[in-house]
């Protein structure tokens, strides 16, 4: 599952960050996605819970 994120959207609200830590996280001053640390249901309701909607997923990786 690969996750996208669109900066342009995103409100910074951090409820990604602050949900999956070890998912969301920045480095080096960009915003990183690593899926591999979550399971696929923790990831989806991530994305739900991102109140802006910049997080979708898509399943062809
Ligand atoms: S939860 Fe959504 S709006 Fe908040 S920082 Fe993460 S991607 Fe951005």
């Amino acid at each position: 599952m690969k996750i996208n994120w669109d900066s342009n959207v995103c409100q910074h609200a951090g409820v990604c960050v602050n949900t999956l830590p070890n998912v969301y996280k920045v480095e080096d001053g960009n915003f990183v996605i690593d899926t591999s640390a979550a399971t696929e249901e923790e990831l989806q309701l991530s994305i739900k819970q991102c109140p802006s909607g910049a997080l979708t997923c898509s399943s062809e990786d």
